[in-house]
């Protein structure tokens, strides 16, 4: 076996990783962590150290680590059949049955499912197959794609012009002119801090209609967002944003893709998120709870309204010309259905409901009165503590000071995996959903310990 020291020697030499200081990493600088095994909700590293993982890895392993019903579906489908393409309408048992099973599971105006990889490929097609419907509509001009500031949609070209993160489009001369952003539904960060929810729901609606009205409806295709959003920083839409956000997009025809990469398949103790806030979308997005990652797979699901026009679409001008190597592949698609099974079998999505209230009445416990935490917030077993200088001011931290990351890595000090979310000093949380109380409440106790270590 492979020592440490020489993994840690070519993973510095060899490996390129995402979302890494390459710089640090490759001079050794920062500490690389080698994962070897993982149960449950704790993994294992290579020198023998367990870790709560309180972020679920990116937060996708939602049914928890270690699932045998799925390393069987996968090893199974492996040996029956590795591989083979979806392309001019071949199929595999697995991938018709997800497909179904999936339908089962979205809202009812869902018509079909389109396999990919990863959220961010299936926020491509997204795009694509909007624009491929403006088209076939005969409006070539309706194509631009409206994002929220802070929205994760993914890191390639369209898809992180999507991302409405700074870091996601320094250097890489993004965002795309076809992707216009708006305002982030972040109520705790409003720039009028005597704003009411309802009144800052009323701004983000208002600095939309003039966007709109800026740019021209007409040339307006769609609008993307996230349920809660994510990566942005965990936070869930203030009162009322969905149903006036949606009135707006239905008086000028603009599409809606909701994102539920994250929230997909129960994070928000719903199967989606749609349904949790009363969304009616043409396309979701879904890839990570799919299949709790145990298998790269990702989803697009698209509604009636569309469906008809790309079947309209097909009939005039041939097959769709658009897919992967590995679209719909079976192996992923095995441990898609044994995946959704098991969250049917387990009642995992109530779990993630019930379990996620508890968690986050345990870090309001443990933190609640801590003079440097500004919010702690969440829904389902999405939640995050935001921390800030001053309290009654709501004066944030110098981000140079780096307080989120510090109390990330006090964290995984006592042995919990937390997430620094990449803009502002929040400390994000999303377990897999077979999250104990009792690993709640040392989650809880945990955090607490480390924020008073750095912060006193
Ligand atoms: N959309 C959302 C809401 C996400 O959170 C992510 C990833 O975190 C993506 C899309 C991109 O997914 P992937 O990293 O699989 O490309």
């Amino acid at each position: 076996m492979l020592t440490n020291d020489q993994l840690a020697k070519w993973d510095r030499e060899s490996f390129f990783h995402p979302s890494t200081h390459l710089a640090q990493h490759a001079r050794g600088e920062t500490p690389s962590r080698i994962i070897k095994t993982a149960q449950g909700s704790t993994i294992v590293d290579r020198d023998g150290r367990e870790l709560l993982d309180a972020f679920a890895g990116l937060y996708c392993v939602n049914v928890g680590y270690g699932r045998p019903e799925i390393a069987e579906a996968i090893a199974e489908q492996a040996k029956e059949l590795a591989y083979y393409h979806a392309y001019v309408g071949h199929g595999t048992e697995a991938s018709i049955t997800l497909a179904q099973m999936v339908l089962d599971r979205a809202p009812s105006h869902m018509s079909k499912v389109y396999f990919g990889l990863s959220g961010s490929d299936a926020n491509e097609t997204n795009i694509k197959l909007i624009w491929y419907y403006n088209n076939i509509l005969g409006r070539p001009e309706k194509k631009k794609i409206i994002s929220r500031w802070r929205g994760y949609h993914g890191s390639g070209l369209m898809t992180g012009s999507l991302t409405g993160l700074g870091l996601f489009h320094k250097k890489f001369d993004l965002p795309l002119a076809q992707v216009i952003h708006t305002e982030a539904p972040y109520y705790y960060r409003r720039a009028d801090t005597a704003q009411s929810e309802a009144e800052f729901t009323a701004h983000c609606v208002a600095e939309l209609e003039a966007l709109i009205a800026r740019e021209g409806a007409e040339t307006i295709a769609a609008f993307i967002g996230e349920p809660v959003l994510g990566t942005g920083g965990i936070v869930p839409p203030p009162a009322g944003y969905w149903e006036a956000i949606q009135a707006v997009l239905e008086k000028h025809d603009i599409l809606l893709v909701a994102d539920e990469v994250v929230t997909g398949f129960g994070r928000l103790g719903s199967m989606f998120g749609s349904d949790h806030y009363g969304l009616k979308p043409d396309l979701i997005t879904i890839a990570k709870g799919l299949t709790s990652a145990y298998a790269p797979l990702s989803g697009s699901i698209v509604g009636d309204r569309m469906w008809k026009v790309l079947e309209q679409g097909t009939d005039e001008n041939g097959p769709i010309g658009h897919g992967w190597t590995y679209s719909a592949h079976p192996i992923g698609a095995a441990a898609g259905v044994a995946n959704l099974k098991l969250i049917d079998e387990l009642n995992l999505v109530e779990q993630a409901g019930k379990v996620g209230a508890y968690f986050q009445g345990a870090l309001r416990d443990a933190l609640g009165d801590h003079a440097n935490v500004g919010e702690i917030r969440g829904e389902g077993l999405m939640c995050a503590v935001e921390f800030v200088e001053d309290r009654d001011a709501r004066a944030f931290f110098d981000p140079a000071r780096k307080v989120g990351p510090a109390i990330a890595t006090a964290l995984a000090g006592e042995g919990v995996i937390g997430r620094a979310m990449p803009e502002g000093d929040i400390l994000g949380f999303a377990p897999p959903f077979c999250l104990t109380e009792a690993e709640a409440d040392r989650i809880a106790a945990a955090t607490a310990k480390s924020v008073a270590a750095v912060l006193g």
